[in-house]
């Protein structure tokens, strides 16, 4: 199936995802930090929009939400748990259901952590997951809302998925993650390499999502919370895998 991928930055650094098939000439979003950005985007290639997918209530993710329903019609898709804080659902869902979209299976996950009630969307048929702010590029969303087990339980469904998954993160926060992993693991040969990379392509002004399951699993310290390696290098040999999510966690929010 001819699918299309697009990558849209808007605000100051999130980033919204469209997702066309030209087969039937349906467009679906995932969040929408704003309209402009996005209707620009979608009147250029002649698209409508059918289907806007929310991940969390964070008004960076949903604000709008409303003139694109009003301008295109939209279907909304959102979580149940949140339906209270996010704008109105035409369809509400929870972990484990299966939604259509643009004629693909769309799995639902549970990811809460950065909020309770984050969701992503795992598309199998197109080996992409949609994870905003809960696994991003070489980080994690920070922990408003969830405690260190409901993310590091989040991150381990998101690990387990097909490691040439594409993660398509809500943010360009990954210059910033980068210089805290090697904090964290600064012998870790593939994390070098990949730091470079990304600092190369931020100077020349190009995005760093989406990116691969297989390199955040090699580089993203968030990721590897669980390893014997990680826990020596931050002094914690022996402490369990949690309770060194959340010591890797305190100290990028103190980064
Ligand atoms: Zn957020
Ligand atoms: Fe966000």
């Amino acid at each position: 199936m001819p699918l299309e991928l697009v990558t849209l930055p808007c605000l100051a650094d999130n980033y919204a995802y469209l997702l066309h098939n030209a087969e039937t000439g349906q467009t679906a979003l995932v969040d929408a930090p704003e309209d402009h950005p996005i209707q620009r985007a979608l009147d250029e290639r002649g698209w409508g929009l059918d289907l806007i997918l929310l991940t969390h209530h964070h008004p960076d993710h949903i604000d709008g939400v409303e003139p694109l329903r009003e301008a295109y019609g939209a279907k909304v898709v959102g979580a149940a748990a949140d339906a209270h804080r996010l704008p109105r659902l035409d369809l509400a869902v929870k972990e484990g259901d299966m939604i259509d979209v643009l004629g693909l299976k769309a799995h639902v996950i549970d990811v809460s952590g950065h909020t309770v009630g984050h969701i992503a969307f795992h598309l199998p048929e197109i080996g992409a997951v949609f994870t905003a702010d809960s696994l991003m590029a070489l980080g994690c969303g920070r922990l408003f809302e969830g405690t260190p087990e409901q993310m590091w339980q989040s991150l381990l469904k998101l690990r387990a998925l097909p490691p040439e998954t594409i993660v398509c993160s809500g943010h360009e926060y990954t210059a910033s993650n980068a210089r805290f992993a090697l904090t964290i693991e600064p012998g870790n040969a593939a994390l070098q390499v990949r730091a470079a990379d990304i600092a190369a392509k931020r100077a020349r002004g190009e995005a760093t999502v989406p990116s691969l399951l297989s390199e955040e699993i090699a580089t993203n310290p968030f990721l590897r919370a669980d390893l014997p390696e990680v826990k020596a290098a931050i002094g914690m040999a022996g402490a369990s895998d949690v309770a060194v999510f959340a010591e890797i966690r305190g100290r990028k929010d103190r980064f």
